[in-house]
């Protein structure tokens, strides 16, 4: 890229804080690039053509300048508070994540409740957390000046375990008629919709019904269901079942999350969930995916182990992340620990998750096709959502740092599965759109300036399972709301990031 230098003012009034001389613009929509100079005046993206005077000037020297990349699924909530600076995901060029996934979310909370529980265990940075609504967390989180954006969904597991605890029962009326209003206070207060997470504890007490009668809260918002389904592996076509049922009787938009055939012997079975999926499209429903590009999932430990019988098949799969009662186990996989030990692999299981905090182990499971990874991204309109969660002590999975970089590098630029602009397309207008985020993921006049500036040829993730914590090279430069967040590799702590709410217009787009 070229300089970067200060103007000098010439005694007219100068239209632009800021001007991007000689960029590749990629708008968004997915056509060509074209030769540009992008003016920005406060908040706005004020010009996209000829160079107009500004207070500053940037040259590009010609590399590509795009909307800043959107995550459609991040566990951010609790980051928000605890590393306001975002840093993991500004370097990837993301200025916008969507919170909430899996049904855990920030809000709502009371004081009376645990956190951690209503959080998942996955969630970090709630323990001091005063409010107890989306609006009170959006305070919280505004005073901590954050980097980027954030738009949230409401929580299933949150609403539940705070309204009726972890009991494998089905709810009263009256526990219902609570949760639906939780739901609907977060909607009404600009959440873009409501998650689950079927697998997790408490969700996975939940049958249909108590789902298609939640998720009919925010039918009347126009907002969306998103999904972790109640299977990804052996009964993953019945889960698709399930959740285009759920959004066709309540009457949503579906979005089904981290889209996965888990598992060897299921491996494969994405090209007919797909099919499926394209089908209730072609009937008329609304349903759009995200997927994250590594063959690893991760999450807390305990929710996938049945402690009276481990899965040896899953245990073999399993590497450490993070784990406070062990944390010389970070990093390895637990075949590794089991021999060094001389125990069977099932008993490291429950040595690890028998522990004192133990339960809160986060794992890393290598449990996904290669060939399932670029069946997803094959599909069109398949979005791109990190799942990294935040837990930055131990050894995180690397999609934390790396995910959108690793589509660029190695999805674009390697394996040719998707053109450039139609890669950036996923990560910012459809995704805007898709999640009802007004004015963001376009490179056009009147639109918020969020912008990534990189190197096409270069750019890529550096993260990896042993050594995750790596930001990615060959991004120059990252706007976040017409403000300069990354500029030459360093963070500059300008924290311009909004909370956002939802746009049911936008939507509509
Ligand atoms: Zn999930």
């Amino acid at each position: 890229m070229g300089e970067f230098s200060q103007p000098v003012q010439q005694g007219f009034d100068l239209s632009a804080d800021l001007l991007i001389r000689n960029a590749t613009v990629y708008d968004g929509l997915g056509g060509e690039p074209f030769e540009a100079n992008v003016a920005v005046e406060g908040t706005r993206i004020t010009a996209v053509g000829e160079a107009v005077p500004a207070y500053r000037e940037i040259d590009a020297g010609g590399i590509a300048l795009a909307p800043g990349f959107i995550d459609t699924h991040s566990h951010d909530d609790g980051a928000f508070l605890r590393h306001p600076d975002m840093a993991f995901k500004l370097a990837q060029g993301v200025t916008t994540v969507v919170a909430g996934n899996c049904g855990f979310s920030a809000i709502p909370a009371e004081p009376s409740t645990d956190p951690n529980v209503a959080s998942g265990g996955i969630l970090a940075g709630l323990n001091d957390a005063k409010f107890t609504d989306l609006e009170g967390y959006f305070d919280a989180v505004i005073a901590r000046k954050p980097a980027i954006n954030n738009m949230m969904l409401v929580g299933h597991n949150t609403v539940r375990s705070i309204t009726m605890g972890l009991e494998p029962k089905a709810p009263t009326a009256h526990q219902l008629g609570l949760m639906r209003g939780h739901i609907e206070r977060a909607m009404e207060q600009g959440a873009c919709g409501f998650s689950t997470g079927l697998i997790y504890r408490p969700g996975r007490y939940s049958n249909t019904d108590e789902v298609i009668e939640l998720t009919r809260s925010v039918t009347d918002y126009n907002g969306l269901y998103a999904t972790h389904m109640r299977n990804e592996g052996d009964g993953l076509l019945e889960a698709i079942e399930e959740t285009l049922t759920i959004g066709r009787e309540a009457d949503v938009h579906t979005h089904i999350s981290h889209h996965k055939a888990a598992g060897r012997p299921n491996w494969g079975k994405v090209g007919a969930s797909l099919a499926r999926v394209e089908t209730a499209i072609r009937s008329g429903q609304r349903v759009t995916l995200d997927v994250y590009p590594y063959t690893a999932g991760s999450g807390r430990m305990i929710e996938y182990f049945n402690l009276d019988n481990p899965s040896r098949e899953l245990a073999e799969v399993i590497r450490i992340a993070s784990c406070p009662a062990f944390r010389e186990f970070e990093g390895r996989m637990l075949t590794d620990i089991a021999g060094e030990r001389n125990i069977d692999i099932t008993e490291a299981v429950l040595l690890v998750l028998k522990a004192p905090k133990g339960d809160q182990t986060i794992c890393i499971q290598f449990i996904i096709d290669e060939a399932d990874i670029e069946t997803n991204l094959a599909y069109r309109d398949m979005m791109i959502g990190s799942d990294g969660i935040p837990a930055l002590r131990g050894k995180p999975h690397p999609r934390l740092f790396g995910t959108f970089p690793r589509i660029l590098r190695k999805y674009v630029r390697e394996r040719g599965l998707l053109s450039l602009p139609e890669a950036i397309r996923r990560m910012t207008s459809l995704s805007a759109s898709t999640f009802g985020m007004d004015g963001r993921g376009r490179i056009a006049e009147g639109c918020f300036a969020d912008l990534v500036l990189f190197d096409a040829d270069t750019v890529h993730d550096t993260a990896t399972y042993d050594d995750p914590k790596r930001e990615p090279e060959g991004i120059s430069l990252v706007i976040v709301n017409g403000a300069i967040a990354l500029e030459r590799g360093q963070h500059t702590g300008v924290g311009s990031g909004k909370m956002l709410r939802f746009h049911a217009a936008a939507h509509n787009d």
